[in-house]
């Protein structure tokens, strides 16, 4: 069992330093239906830079459609969403962006995002699924692109399988990989959308140690929805928790999911454990 605990550190201190620093997501009265359904009911929601915010809820409560409109990958109806003091996407009501405005939006404003199914380019290399985007995207050289996926490659521990194509890779590797790329281009902002949900059990914790490595080394922010209630408790600064498409309850990781406050919080984390 890999050991997630976090040593030496102060979670009060940390707690204190991250509330002086900058914010790096503000979300306010996010709303958005599916027709007459609402998926998102008015969510409100601050990280700062550096923050771990963990995000649990049943399925269907509105994860996966927050942290794609954090991405821009969906629009809205009503709100503003604001990564680094900018708006992102001015045009909720829709009009169409190329994929390459949105992408490189994206890498303007430093966000990047990591997939339950790793969305991995099935016909190209570890490497290149790294460094392609870094040349097409950011612009780097493929010199400098290589340098750099062979180093984020490293820090995931994948090295040894840079000439790899994703179908010969566990899952647990392809994962790694997809958070490789989504880390390259240095983002402000990483976003996680049930990253170990697809594993199998006994490939979940070389995941979670990653992700818990980024977020310690590189200091970005995190928005990682998850049920790994155990993973949560050691790595996330903060739970909040959404039922509905909204957040009912949100506080420290140790207050939340240990005296949760609001019997729907209660009652969902006594069904995960
Ligand atoms: P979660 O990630 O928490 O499981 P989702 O954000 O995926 O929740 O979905 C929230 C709700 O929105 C669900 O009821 C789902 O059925 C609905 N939903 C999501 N995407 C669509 C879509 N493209 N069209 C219609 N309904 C959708
Ligand atoms: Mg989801």
């Amino acid at each position: 069992v890999v050991n997630l605990h976090v040593r030496g550190i102060d979670r009060e201190a940390r707690a204190r330093r991250l509330a002086g620093n900058a914010v790096a997501v503000e979300v306010t009265g996010l709303r958005k239906s599916y027709g007459p359904q609402a998926v998102l009911a008015g969510v409100d929601l601050t990280v700062r830079a550096g923050e771990i915010v963990a995000m649990l809820g049943p399925s269907g409560s509105g994860k996966s459609t927050l942290l794609r409109c954090i991405n821009r990958l969906e629009g809205w109806d009503e709100g503003a969403i604001r990564v680094g003091g900018r708006f992102l996407g001015t045009d909720e009501a829709g009009r169409a962006l190329s994929p390459r405005d949105v992408a490189q939006m994206r890498a303007g404003v430093g966000v990047g995002m990591v997939f339950q199914q790793f969305n991995l380019f099935g016909h190209l290399t570890a490497r290149e699924n790294i460094a392609g985007p870094l040349r097409w995207v950011q612009g780097l050289s493929r010199l400098n692109a290589d340098r750099r996926a062979q180093e984020l490659l490293e820090r995931v521990g994948l090295a040894h399988r840079a000439d790899a194509l994703p179908r010969h890779l566990s899952g647990g590797q392809q994962q790694r990989v997809a958070i490789a790329r989504a880390v390259a281009p240095g983002p402000s902002v990483l976003l996680l959308d049930e990253p170990t949900s697809a594993l199998d059990p006994e490939l979940v914790n070389e995941v979670l140690e990653v992700i818990q490595r980024l977020a310690v080394e590189e200091g970005l922010a995190m928005v990682i929805s998850t049920h790994q209630l155990r993973f949560a408790g050691e790595v996330a600064d903060r739970v909040v928790f959404l039922s509905g498409g909204r957040i009912v309850e949100e506080g420290p990781a140790d207050q939340v999911l240990n005296t949760p406050r609001h019997p729907l919080t209660a009652r969902f984390l006594s069904k995960m454990s």
